[in-house]
């Protein structure tokens, strides 16, 4: 039996080892350095059907309607929400048995931790790795150390282990930009409840979307803004009610309406990978944001999360553990670019080239050929 060891009990992790859990080839154990399962629980999340397909091979299918959400278009606006732009079909990836679906993060994790609660060890945070002898031995802060066959490390962008095993080289970098985040108990007038609803403002995008069939609405805002140094590791500035006041006057004065309304409203900067770290050792690996952190304009670090970790549990099941990491760096350099680009066209401030950007959306969000290349790739693999 493979002893396996998983670093980080967040949405990678808790899915591989429910992949994992399904054989008895393996005894798994996932350290988490919280006392408790981060639940966020008003925070929502996009799942394309990549995911949403794997996910249904562990039962994702049984979540009822008043737990999720599938809707069928996104639907793009120029700074007035009345102005709209156009529309894009996401039901035409859809799959008879998989379905583009929003949700609650706090529904997301509860479902991949139910079965999972016999093998999570909380308040253990990782200090230090050794691989040098056959086995991989971990130690934790909390002076407890473990031996593994096979370790996997799924501790989220800021992942401890990489900087463990990379010595400080590879580290996240600032995107500029800030995330607003929050809820929402009705939609905005003239806009489509049964849609994902995407508002393009210079240096500015904000997402509203149904998280259940009860009426919940996730809303989420990037926004580009410069940070100092000092300002990126502080983390306490960004609880301060001096500090959110600042940004929320930077928020185009079109939107501002939308904010009285929002609850739980909570600002954080949005970290990035910029390089890949390949670990020599075939037994050690890296999942989730810990192997790659993306812009969230494009919606895809879950779903890349569930595929990576898809990935690599085949390439242990079938001993093709060198397979991985190449496979997935190929995947993740399609994905991030395409994060990067929506970034950069969601942001546009010249009225000139925000009208060019506008003119072209209407027609990419009805050409096929474009979609199947620029979505389907990303959303149809496995
Ligand atoms: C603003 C924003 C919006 C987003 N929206 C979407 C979206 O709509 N759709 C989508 O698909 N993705 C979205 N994402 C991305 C998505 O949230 C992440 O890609 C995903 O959560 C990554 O999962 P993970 O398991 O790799 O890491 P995480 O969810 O970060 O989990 C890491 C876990 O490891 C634990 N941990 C950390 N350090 C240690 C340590 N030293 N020892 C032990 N445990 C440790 C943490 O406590 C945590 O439980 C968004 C991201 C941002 C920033």
């Amino acid at each position: 039996m493979k002893k396996i060891a998983i670093i980080g009990a967040g949405i990678s992790g808790l899915y591989i080892a429910n992949l994992f859990k399904k054989s008895s080839n393996y005894e798994i154990t996932i350290y988490e350095k919280n006392d408790t399962i981060n639940l966020e629980k008003g925070y929502g999340i996009q799942l394309s059907v990549n995911s949403v397909k794997l996910l249904n091979g562990i039962g994702f299918s049984k979540l009822s309607d008043n737990q999720k959400f599938t809707p069928e278009k996104i639907d793009f606006f120029s700074v007035k929400h009345s102005n709209k732009i156009c529309d894009l079909d996401i039901t035409e990836f859809n799959t008879d048995d998989s379905e583009y679906t929003t949700l609650k993060r706090s529904t997301l994790i509860n479902f991949l931790k139910n079965d999972l609660d016999d093998v999570i060890k909380t308040g253990f945070e990782i200090s230090k790795i050794n691989d040098q002898e056959k086995k991989i031995k971990i130690s934790f802060e909390n002076n407890e150390t473990e031996e593994c066959d096979y370790l996997i490390i799924a501790d989220g962008v800021f992942s401890k282990s990489k900087s463990l095993i990379s010595n400080n080289k590879i580290i996240p970098k600032y995107n500029d930009t800030l995330a607003i985040r929050g809820k929402l108990t009705k939609f905005p007038e003239n806009v489509d409840n049964k849609n994902i609803a995407l508002f393009l403002g210079p240096n500015f995008h904000q997402v509203i979307y149904p998280l259940n069939s009860s009426g919940d609405l996730n809303f989420i805002a990037i926004m580009k803004h410069a940070l100092s140094l000092n300002e990126q590791g502080n983390y306490s500035l960004f609880s301060e009610s001096s500090f959110i006041n600042k940004i929320l006057e930077n928020v185009p004065h079109e939107f501002k309406e939308f904010f009285a309304d929002i609850k739980e409203l909570k600002i954080f900067p949005v970290f990035v990978s910029d390089k890949f770290l390949k670990i020599q050792n075939n037994n050690i690996h890296l999942i989730g944001d810990a192997f790659f952190a993306f812009p969230p304009s494009f919606a895809q670090g879950a779903s890349q999360s569930i595929e990576g970790a898809y990935e690599l549990f085949e390439s242990i099941e079938k001993n093709m553990e060198n397979t991985y990491f190449k496979n997935r760096a190929s995947k993740t350099k399609m994905v991030n670019i395409r994060s990067k680009l929506n970034q950069f066209a969601f942001h546009l401030s010249n009225p000139l080239t925000r009208f060019f950007r506008n003119f072209f959306l209407k027609r990419l969000v009805k050409n096929k050929k474009f979609l199947e290349s620029y979505l389907g790739k990303i959303y149809r693999k496995h």
